[in-house]
């Protein structure tokens, strides 16, 4: 039986990327700003419908520019329900995170948590838009002015995504992208941050490039974030195909809907009515009420060769390295514990099958059946 992976990288046709590789042959400028890297950027902000960007090798390396460029110190609250990199970059830049909870009914950090967290040393917050799903920026950015806090979104899965026609990518200080290759838009590698402060955008291309001034002088301790010509070409290649991209999304996402709707203890993500989504992930929940645990489910997936994703499992505060750290507050977090518990990402990309489709959710229930009655 042919296997069925959570994702697939979408790729353009070769002679597509040919195409731009070639520029980048030919002029033999491989990186440091060249045509390409230039002309998606352009592209982009096009794209987004935002004020600028900066393009940037990967998205860790984006998340910690951005705390480096708003000069973040102390202590910075984030939500444990995330990908390691949220709060290692935390961590990388000297800071220290403190994890709150995620709304009961949600997979974002729930704001009302904030203010119970009195600690004087807090100078920011990096929220999660969890699957592509925008957090409540509203209270975000309220709470935010209240306590002089900066806010940096990882935004790492909200490419396209939009509130009431407007980029989510515009909310916040600082929002930061991922381009890798298991994100929805992609260059192999890559990530970006977009900024709406141009004193911060000069900054953070300084300090992508070694903390060079026009100048030559260095005055801050940059890093090496450059995205080179190779990336820029793969995601020039992809910007003509991104509409296709997430209305081919949205088609399977909707066949999982309808097949799945109806099951006791499946539990399927609601989109708001205000968010145009881009489709980037299809989470389910296994709660009270189907037969089987998450994790039983995952194994009987595994038995029929396919490989949906525990994600987000476990909880960034589980790893030893953040269990061990001992300088760490806990605070309260089971709403995160119980998703991280009953969550399955189920195989979504472009060009998955119906067939393929029907043969998860069959599974589903199967199993659904099997022990109910
Ligand atoms: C993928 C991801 C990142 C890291 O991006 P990379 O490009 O892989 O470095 C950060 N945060 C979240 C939520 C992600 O999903």
């Amino acid at each position: 039986m042919k296997k069925i992976f959570v994702t697939k990288p979408f790729l353009p046709k070769w002679e597509e990327y040919q195409h731009y590789l070639k520029i980048a042959f030919e002029s033999q400028i491989l990186t440091n700003n060249g045509y390409l890297h230039q002309e998606f950027e352009k592209q982009l902000i096009n794209k987004l419908n935002i004020n600028n960007i900066s393009l940037i090798n990967n998205g860790t390396i984006a998340l910690e520019l951005a705390i480096q460029a708003l000069e973040l110190r102390g202590k910075i609250i984030t939500t444990p329900y995330s990908f390691i990199a949220t709060a290692n970059s935390i961590l990388l830049r000297g800071l220290e995170p403190i994890f709150i909870d995620i709304e009961d009914n949600g997979f974002n950090l729930d704001p009302d948590l904030i203010d119970e967290i009195k600690d004087q040393d807090i100078s920011a917050i990096i929220p999660v838009n969890v699957y592509g799903i925008p957090c409540n920026n509203k209270k975000i950015k309220q709470i935010a002015q209240e306590r002089e806090l900066r806010v940096i979104y990882d935004s790492a899965h909200c490419f396209g995504v939009k509130v009431n026609g407007e980029s989510i990518l515009n909310w916040g200080d600082i929002s930061t992208l991922s381009f890798h290759a298991t994100k929805i838009f992609h260059t192999f590698e890559g990530g970006a941050i977009a900024t709406a402060d141009e004193n911060v955008k000069n900054k953070i291309d300084q300090l992508r490039n070694f903390g060079f001034q026009s100048d030559g002088d260095v005055i801050a301790m940059g890093t090496n974030g450059k995205m080179n010509e190779a990336q820029a070409a793969m995601g020039l290649a992809l910007i003509p195909y991104i509409d296709e991209i997430i209305t081919k999304r949205k088609q399977r996402f909707n066949l999982y809907i309808e097949y799945l709707k109806n099951i006791p203890g499946i539990k399927l993500l609601s989109i708001p009515d205000d968010v145009e989504y881009n489709y980037a992930y299809f989470p389910i929940l296994i709660q009270q009420g189907f037969p089987l645990t998450r994790d039983e489910l995952f194994n009987k997936f595994q038995e029929n060769n396919i490989y949906p994703r525990k994600y987000f499992y476990p909880l960034i505060t589980n790893f030893s390295l953040y269990k061990n750290y001992n300088i760490i507050s806990k605070h309260k977090i089971t709403n995160a514990q119980k998703i991280a518990d009953s969550v399955l990402c189920l195989p979504l990309y472009p060009d998955i099958t119906e067939n393929d489709i029907y043969r998860v959710c069959k599974v589903i229930k199967i199993v659904s059946y099997y022990k109910r009655y």
